[in-house]
């Protein structure tokens, strides 16, 4: 989708705070965080939401889930949200699926 902001991210096109990457999904760092730690994982390919995603592609679902999980456990305690906005009335603003992974306890707080 050419003018999908998520599509330009995980393309390349626009410059973005990466954290991680794999062959189907990449993860970022929110620009507005909400949380001490904040970090979106999105497939590469578009779907606009994530039972969209999960219908046309388990492997790049599964590989999303095992991305924001690793990605959690690098960042933080392990004990995070993982959220999925789905429609306008539920606070979906951007309409290519993407996860957020949220926790009030990030790693460096243990030290
Ligand atoms: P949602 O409201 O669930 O659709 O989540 C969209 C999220 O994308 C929001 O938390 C925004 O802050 C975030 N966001 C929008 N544009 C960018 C961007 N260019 N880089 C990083 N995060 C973004
Ligand atoms: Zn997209």
């Amino acid at each position: 989708m050419s003018d999908c902001i998520f599509c330009k991210i995980a393309n390349g096109e626009i410059a973005t705070n990466f954290v991680a990457e794999t062959e189907l999904s990449v993860a970022f760092w929110d620009i507005a965080p909400q949380k001490p730690v904040h970090v979106l994982v999105v497939p590469k390919e578009h779907h606009s939401n994530v039972g969209e995603l999960a219908f046309a592609n388990q492997a790049a679902l599964v590989d999303l889930i095992q991305l924001g999980d690793k990605v959690a456990s690098q960042l933080s305690t392990g004990s995070y949200r993982f959220t999925f906005n789905t429609g306008a009335e539920a606070g979906q603003t951007v309409f290519h699926a993407h996860g957020h992974i949220t926790s009030e306890t990030p790693k460096e707080q243990l030290v």
